[in-house]
């Protein structure tokens, strides 16, 4: 049964940037005031009918393959990515809850004093219950990214689509950053994303849609409102399809 006329189930992926503040002496770790604003578009979600799950990044704290440019071994630093991961969710959740959201963690990394451990039919049951089901520890296994583990997740609970909430309002021809000329796609496929190195996410998460038919839609997480807009049928950002 679909409570609006929009998504039943969607699967947020977050980056651990989207928790971060945007003054350059906050962009490390968590900033409350942005933690706050990102639970309130959540709550905006949950409140219009559609079930949430979210996968959370670690970026705002740690990312392996830097770490291990530097010289901590690949496993190792990707490890210390996932567990960075965890201590984004748990802030998620705590921010969740002071909006009037219930939430669970759930870590592909067993770490039972602090989350549940991942099991695919307990996370539907909370789903179903309209509680926010929030994913840590990525994929539980080094070399992959938590792009990738959204793509997986996402199959794995049959969300509607994958939504990624980045700093940006969607796919652009070139970096917005850096060229005032680049212009913002409404839709574009799969494959021109990969061929064209769009740099919308890693490769790995992209093909993992493909395959599975995952439609995929990249918006912006400090626009008021987008993503609430998105889950009840709006156009909003950019969609990706095959
Ligand atoms: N990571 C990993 N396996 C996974 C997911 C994440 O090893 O399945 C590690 C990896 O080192 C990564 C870090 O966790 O750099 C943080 O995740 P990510 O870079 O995807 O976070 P985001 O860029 O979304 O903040």
């Amino acid at each position: 049964k679909t409570p609006n006329s929009g998504f039943r189930r969607i699967l947020l992926k977050l980056s651990g940037e989207a928790l971060a503040g945007s003054a350059e002496d906050k962009k490390f770790g968590i900033d409350a005031k942005t933690l706050d604003g990102v639970c309130k578009e959540i709550a905006g979600v949950i409140e219009s009918g559609t079930q949430v799950a979210v996968v959370i990044g670690g970026g705002n704290f740690f990312r392996g393959i830097s770490a291990s440019e530097s010289g901590i071994e690949r496993a190792t630093a990707d490890y210390i990515g996932m567990l960075a991961t965890v201590m984004n969710a748990l802030a998620v959740q705590q921010g969740l809850k002071q909006v009037g959201i219930e939430a669970r963690v759930q870590s592909a990394i067993p770490i039972s004093p602090v989350s549940e451990p991942y099991v695919r039919l307990r996370a539907l049951k909370h789903l179903n219950l309209g509680r926010v089901v929030i994913f840590a520890a990525g994929t539980g296994n080094p070399y992959f990214t938590t792009d990738t583990a959204a793509s997986l997740r996402a199959a794995e609970i049959n969300a509607d689509i994958l939504v990624k909430a980045t700093k940006v309002d969607g796919v652009y021809d070139s970096d917005p950053a850096t060229n005032p000329d680049a212009t913002r796609y409404e839709q574009v496929t799969y494959d021109e994303v990969l061929q064209k190195r769009l740099g919308v996410m890693d490769a790995t998460a992209i093909a993992l849609c493909r395959d599975n038919n995952m439609p995929m839609r990249v918006l912006s997480i400090s626009e008021e409102g987008a993503l609430r807009r998105m889950a009840t049928g709006g156009s909003v950002g950019t969609l990706i399809t095959s």
